[in-house]
């Protein structure tokens, strides 16, 4: 049985992909903030008939990832699917900024968004590496796509949160150098856009959304169970790849 990982699997869109990697015969490890949290969400998942357990992870916390990589090794031995999913746009509920850019901002949300997959990646990858197939995806946005951002066609351009745009685009660069550096491995390595989704991400998301977490997390299974054919360091939505 494959083992995967899911950051930010209590709710939203982690909780969807989580459920669907089980259906697909994966253990899951819900990993949350809270460890309250992580036992409902693998209690659920559990009492639906999956397999699934919870850690405690806060991907802004290193000690918390640490902590739970020393467990998932204690229990599991390796890893064969970490999919880098929790993320935050504070910038859609901060109303009225003073200006444009926001160290702040941009500090609150590069914490998580980059600095989160990265310190995960970090404290994972050992236990990756015994995979026979190991996948990462991160769990990215076409909305941090430069050629999106610079495409007058494109449907995003007209969108402006730097932070969180910037802090997307970032992790799609790890996502390649991660690749480059992986390549001689079984591993793969893929940034996905699940598409524009009913979670609790910005406020309206839930009601102006066109996608169902459960069809989003169609992607995140994609890339999560990539042949060994398949190339790593792309990025890719549900019709195909996406340009960076
Ligand atoms: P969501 O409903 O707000 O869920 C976010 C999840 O991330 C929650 O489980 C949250 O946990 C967790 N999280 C936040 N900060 C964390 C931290 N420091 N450590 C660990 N977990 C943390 O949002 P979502 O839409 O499912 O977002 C999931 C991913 O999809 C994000 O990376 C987002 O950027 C990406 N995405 C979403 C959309 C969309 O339209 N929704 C589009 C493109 C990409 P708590 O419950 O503890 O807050």
């Amino acid at each position: 049985m494959k083992i995967a990982l899911v950051t930010g699997a209590n709710r939203g869109l982690g909780l969807a992909a989580a459920r669907r990697l089980a259906q697909d015969g994966a253990h899951v490890i819900i990993a949350a903030r809270r460890p309250d949290a992580a036992a409902d969400a693998a209690g659920r998942l559990s009492a639906e008939g999956l397999s699934a357990s919870g850690v405690v992870i806060d991907v802004t916390d290193a000690a918390t990832v640490r902590a739970a990589a020393s467990e998932i090794e204690d229990r599991f031995g390796h890893l064969d699917v970490l999919v880098n999913n929790a993320g935050i746009l504070p910038e859609a509920a901060s109303g009225e900024q003073a200006e444009v850019i926001d160290l702040a901002m941009f500090r609150q949300t590069y914490a998580t968004n980059v600095l989160g997959p990265v310190a995960v990646v970090e404290a994972f990858l050992p236990l990756i590496r015994r995979s026979p197939a190991g996948r990462i995806v991160n769990v990215s946005s076409t909305v941090g796509s430069l050629a999106h951002q610079t495409d007058p066609e494109s449907p995003w351009h007209g969108m402006v949160v730097p932070a969180y745009q910037s802090s997307k685009a970032a992790l799609n660069a790890i996502t390649i150098v991660l690749a480059k550096a992986l390549a001689g491995t079984p591993i793969k390595v893929t940034s996905v856009c699940p598409g524009w989704v009913q979670t609790d991400l910005a406020p309206g998301n839930r009601e102006q959304a066109p996608t169902t977490p459960e069809d989003a997390a169609e992607v995140i299974a994609r890339a999560a169970t990539l042949d060994d054919a398949a190339p790593s360091g792309t990025f890719i939505d549900v019709d195909g790849a996406v340009a960076w």
